[in-house]
């Protein structure tokens, strides 16, 4: 593995205070950048100032989305330590995202070099605060400029983090949701199972109209007969129904979540049954009927979980446990967040230390 060259930064910006910082406002002093060329594969690792990219207006990813990206995190527990969660698993889906959208794949160990390298040298922007992060966003863009629907021939890696403040200032808090049947996310032998920049774009319009009618996030239905639960905006979607955690297979559409992978193992620990099968708006509709809806939840990196208060659905309203985040919910995200900042012990090897 090539060596990675550190270029560090002589003007420092001021960073925010813990208490003001939001989601994905602020950007720290470094960027990890590596080019990739044909013949001559990834290269030059770097660490330099984070700065802005000179791009020619031909360079193929600002036409036809040729981009991937990823998100995790790294966290600073009460005993000072900076730890990762599940950094190997995201590096995985980096490499997947690049196999669908043809771009080459990195090395695997790299990708981990990169979050290591970076987060060393602005260590000082985790914050510390619990319930504050620092978002890591690895990306690879199609660089080459040129017209035309083909595989670029050079690509750019970076990674840039972001200090961000708890996803619910005030505890957590239900959302409310749209279930859509007009517009889709994704379809089987799509896209849908991969993070490419081109998904959230077309996402954007129904998450507007959404918002409009008063709702926080769009809940997707599957593209073919509007009828199964696929995700709800960008997270994986959960519910549980009497005794039964469901949540939709992975099955082409939606994004293999590592919150969800990590939440589903928690709960088959702890004995429950949780089922990876498709449900269908229409039973969870007769389930809010018929009194057994207990809770519904988004999962993702951002929030770990959020939790549903209402479902909007062909005009109708359906409020889930009052509307108020559900017992099941809360001890999940409470399990996350503790193995997060290192405050339980990390039994399944989720964390990883900052070297
Ligand atoms: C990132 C993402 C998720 C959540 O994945 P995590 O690995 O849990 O953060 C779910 N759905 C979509 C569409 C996403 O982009």
């Amino acid at each position: 593995m090539s060596s990675i060259a550190v270029n560090r930064s002589t003007s420092l910006k001021p960073r925010p205070s813990d208490d003001q910082l939001q989601f994905g406002t602020v950007f720290t002093d470094h960027m990890f950048v590596m080019d990739y060329s044909e013949g001559k594969g990834w290269h030059d690792p770097r660490v330099q100032p984070y700065q802005p990219f000179a791009m020619d207006p031909a360079t193929a990813v600002l036409h036809y989305a040729q981009a991937v990206f990823d998100g995790c995190k790294a966290y600073r527990g009460g005993d000072g330590v900076i730890r990762f969660f599940r950094a190997e698993k995201h590096a995985e889906r980096l490499n997947q995202s690049c196999e669908r959208l043809c771009i080459p794949q990195l090395d695997p160990a790299m990708i981990l070099e990169s979050f290591q390298a970076l987060v060393k040298v602005d260590q000082d922007w985790v914050p510390r605060k619990r319930g504050t992060s620092l978002y890591l966003r690895p990306t690879v863009i199609a660089a080459e400029p040129f017209l035309g629907v083909r595989p670029a021939k050079s690509y750019l890696y970076f990674l840039i983090l972001s200090p961000v403040g708890p996803y619910y200032a005030e505890g957590i808090n239900p959302v409310k949701i749209l279930a859509t049947d007009t517009y889709v996310r994704a379809v089987k032998g799509g896209t849908g199972a991969v993070k490419t920049a081109g998904n959230y774009a077309a996402s954007i319009y129904a998450a507007e109209e959404a918002k409009h009618q008063g709702y926080t996030q769009v809940l997707w239905l599957d593209g073919v007969e509007h009828k199964y639960l696929d995700e709800v905006g960008t997270m994986n979607i959960m519910v549980k129904i009497g005794d039964e955690v469901i949540t939709p297979p992975l099955s082409g559409s939606i994004l293999p979540g590592v919150t969800r992978d990590s939440i589903l193992s928690l709960c088959r620990d702890w004995g429950l049954k949780a089922s990876e099968r498709q449900i269908s708006i229409d039973e969870v509709v007769a389930a809010a009927r018929g009194g057994t809806l207990a809770e519904m939840w988004g999962t993702g990196t951002a929030a770990v979980v959020s939790p549903v208060g209402e479902l909007g659905y062909k005009g109708e309203k359906i409020i889930i446990n009052q509307g108020k985040t559900g017992p099941l919910t809360q001890k999940l995200y409470d399990a996350i967040v503790a193995i997060q900042y290192g405050e339980t012990n990390d039994a399944k090897g989720w964390m990883s230390v900052l070297r």
